[in-house]
């Protein structure tokens, strides 16, 4: 039976729910410091590796810094023009996002949040997401 798979593995959960939020797969070192993505080159700040890096759920929440349109594709997705933009997780890093909305529906500083969309099927015939960011409606 099809299932619902992330594109990259290592990259964000996908809950059993359609509609329950991902949660990003991020590093966490003992010095303290969480990076995403939770890459094997080891922490960002210490060089520490190996063991001494947990993987831990961040939830894909955050504070938009940064945003513009990118009008020439990207592989993998090779979409185009797509909005970029860089998010402060609540939880702490700060990183490239694709964002799941126009250039004018957006503002620095604005909250969003992580939403799973459906980018093709792989051989099995799963459903492959990838995880987009997209403002917080109103509270
Ligand atoms: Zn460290």
């Amino acid at each position: 039976m099809p299932r619902r798979v992330p594109r990259r593995k290592t990259l964000f959960t996908v809950p059993e729910a359609p509609d329950a939020p991902p949660a990003l797969l991020c590093g966490h070192c003992e010095c303290g410091h969480v990076f995403f993505p939770a890459q094997r080159l080891g922490c960002e700040r210490c060089g520490a590796h190996g063991d001494r890096i947990r993987i831990v759920e961040v939830p894909a929440r955050g504070a938009l810094q940064a945003f513009a349109t990118v009008y020439r594709p990207r592989p993998p997705e090779g979409e185009a023009p797509m909005v970029v933009g860089t998010v402060m997780l609540d939880a702490g890093p700060a990183f490239e996002v694709t964002l799941a909305a126009r250039e004018e529906e957006l503002s620095v500083g604005q909250h969003v949040h992580g939403v799973l969309v459906e980018s093709g099927r792989d051989d099995a015939g799963n459903t492959v997401l990838d995880c987009r960011f997209a403002p917080d409606g109103p509270a």
